[in-house]
């Protein structure tokens, strides 16, 4: 099976990832004799998918369509969110841990 690529941010896709899949397949209609191209298998990783759902429409009709469809499903169970969620663990776990002392103080909106 050949490696998949996230659309979005090109991260690679293996056998066991969990992705969303888009499905791209045009047809002719009312034309004989029929013709139906070939599908195309356009890939988002869990993070694209829900940051590509919770923002804004994108341009193109096209883009739209796709924008829709994984909004549908992003907001239809949290799975796919939580999938995004562990992924962001991981690469934060890859970070060197800042030291506690080291780190500024957030500032804050009224300082005394
Ligand atoms: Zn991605």
């Amino acid at each position: 099976m050949q490696n998949l690529f996230c659309l979005r941010c090109n991260r690679e896709l293996g056998s066991g990832s969990k992705s969303v899949a888009v499905y791209l397949f045009a047809q002719t209609v009312g034309v004989r004799p029929r013709q139906k191209s070939s599908a195309q298998r356009i890939c988002f990783c869990p993070q694209c998918s829900v940051s590509l759902a919770m923002g804004p429409p994108p341009e193109g009709a096209l883009n739209i369509a796709a924008w829709k469809m994984i909004r549908d499903m992003v907001s239809a169970d949290p799975a796919l969110n939580e999938a995004a969620w562990e992924d962001l663990r991981g690469v934060e776990g890859l970070l060197p841990e800042a030291e506690e002392q080291n780190l500024p103080r957030a500032a804050g909106f009224i300082e005394f």
